[in-house]
C-alpha cells in the first residue's frame, strides 16, 4: 500500500510501498484511512528536526492526524463495529509502563519512552490502511467526517482547557464554570497564533463565553481574521500593535493560549498576563538563545500576581471526547467558520505540494486516502 514515509539517514521524503497491515490481536481494527491533516510537527519531520522510526525501519511513516473507517475487526473487539468512522489517538504508553501509562495517561508519561504514531518510534497514518488497538478509537459520528481530520489539532486545546478547570479551581473562576448560553463574556483570552491549533483553541474559548483575541503577525484583513470574526473573536496583528496595547483594551489577561512556538513573542506576552492568570504553553520552538528579558520582573508578577504557567502536550482519549462533542457544537454555531479551517485537499501522491509554505492564507492542508 502507498504510504508518505521519511527516512532520516539519507534525509529524503517519499512515496512509498508499505505491506499491509494485518489484524493479530483480538483488540485490533483494521481501518481504511480517509484523510489526514498536514501540520508543523510534519513538516519539521520531513525538514529532520524531528522524529524517529520505528526500531528496525529505516523510515518513519508520519502524519498523525487522521479520520478512517473501519473495516475489520478482531473478534474481542467490542467498543467499535466495522463501518464506524474513527479519529484515532496519538501516543501509546511506555514499555515500563509507567503511572500515567497504566491509567491511559501516556499523556503525562513519566519515562519519556512513549511512542507517537507517526513522531515518535511508530508508524503514522498517511498511508492506505492502520491496525491498532479499540482502545485508541474515537467514534466519529457520520456528520462530523468531513471536520474530523481536525478533532486532533483540537485536543491539544481540550486537554489545555481540561487543565485550566482544575488548576483555576483554586478561585472564585464560577462564570467560566458555567456555560450560561447568554451573549456576555466572562473572562478574556489571547490566542497567540493563527494556525489550526490556535483558530480551534480560540473557537473552544469562544464556547465557554470568553472574550477572545486571536494575535498573529499578518494583518487583516485576511481569512484568518475573518474566521475570527465569524466566532466572535477579534483579530489583532502584532505588526501594528505591541502586547501591552493589546493587555490594556482588556479588563484584566485572565488566560493567553499559545500555539505559535515562537519563544520571543511567548514571553512577550507572558508580561502582560493579569492578576490570577493563566499562561499556557503548546508549541514546541526550535533551539534558540537570543532572548533577553527581564526575569525579576516576570518572576514578581508571576508570585504577586498568582499567576500559573502551564505547559501541556499531547491528548488523552477524554480530550478526543470533549473535542468531538465541541465540534458538533462548533458545526452548529458556526458552520462557515469550521468550513473555512480546511483550507486545501490533496490526494496523498502531490503531498509535497503540501511542503511550499509560500501560501500565508493557508490554515490546514488535508491529504485525502480513500
Ligand atoms: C501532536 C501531539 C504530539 C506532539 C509532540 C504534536 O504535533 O499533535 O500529539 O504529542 O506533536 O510530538
Amino acid at each position: 500500500m502507498k504510504a508518505i514515509a521519511a527516512f532520516p539517514k539519507t534525509k529524503e521524503v517519499k512515496l512509498i510501498d508499505h505491506p499491509e497491515p494485518m489484524i493479530s490481536r483480538p483488540t485490533d481494527v483494521k481501518i481504511k484511512m480517509i484523510n489526514v491533516g498536514v501540520c508543523g510537527t510534519d513538516r519539521e519531520i520531513w525538514e529532520f528536526k524531528y522524529g524517529t522510526p520505528p526500531p528496525g525501519s529505516d523510515y518513519l511513516i508520519t502524519g498523525h492526524e487522521s479520520v478512517g473507517q473501519i473495516i475489520e475487526i478482531g473478534k474481542g473487539v467490542t467498543q467499535v463495529k466495522v463501518g464506524d468512522f474513527v479519529g484515532p489517538t496519538v501516543r501509546r504508553g511506555c514499555p515500563e509502563n509507567c503511572m500515567a501509562c497504566q491509567q491511559m495517561r501516556q499523556d503525562f508519561c513519566y519515562t519519556g519512552h512513549f511512542t507517537e504514531r507517526g513522531i515518535k518510534g511508530a508508524h503514522g497514518y498517511m498511508t492506505e490502511y492502520v491496525v491498532d488497538d479499540e482502545k485508541y478509537m474515537n467514534v466519529v459520528p457520520p456528520e462530523l467526517k468531513e471536520s474530523a481530520v481536525l478533532l486532533e489539532p483540537l485536543t491539544i486545546a481540550e486537554k489545555a482547557l481540561m487543565q485550566v478547570y482544575t488548576i483555576q479551581a483554586r478561585l472564585p473562576w464560577e462564570c467560566r464554570l458555567e456555560k450560561s448560553g447568554a451573549n456576555k463574556t466572562c473572562h478574556n483570552a489571547i490566542v497567540l497564533g493563527a494556525g489550526p491549533v490556535g483558530l480551534l483553541g480560540a473557537m473552544a474559548l469562544r464556547l465557554l463565553n470568553m472574550d477572545v483575541h486571536v494575535v498573529a503577525r499578518q494583518p487583516g484583513p485576511n481569512p484568518k481574521a475573518t474566521l475570527a470574526a465569524m466566532i466572535g473573536a477579534s483579530y489583532r496583528s502584532s505588526t501594528s500593535e505591541t502586547p501591552a496595547d493589546i493587555a490594556r483594551s482588556m479588563e484584566n489577561v485572565d488566560l493567553i493560549f499559545e500555539a505559535t512556538g515562537a519563544a520571543k513573542a511567548s514571553f512577550d506576552f507572558l508580561q502582560v498576563l493579569g492578576t490570577n492568570g493563566i499562561f499556557i504553553f503548546t508549541g514546541v520552538p526550535a533551539p534558540m538563545n537570543d532572548i533577553t528579558l527581564d526575569a525579576g520582573a516576570l518572576m514578581r508578577d508571576i508570585v504577586l500576581g498568582n499567576q500559573v504557567v502551564l505547559g501541556t502536550v499531547n491528548a488523552p482519549k477524554i480530550a478526543f471526547e470533549n473535542g468531538l462533542r465541541d465540534l458538533q457544537e462548533f458545526q452548529k454555531r458556526w458552520p462557515e467558520a469550521l468550513k473555512s479551517l480546511i483550507t486545501g485537499y490533496l490526494p496523498l501522491d502531490n503531498f509535497r505540494d503540501t511542503v511550499d509554505r509560500a501560501n500565508r492564507d493557508e490554515i490546514k492542508t488535508v491529504l485525502t486516502i480513500n
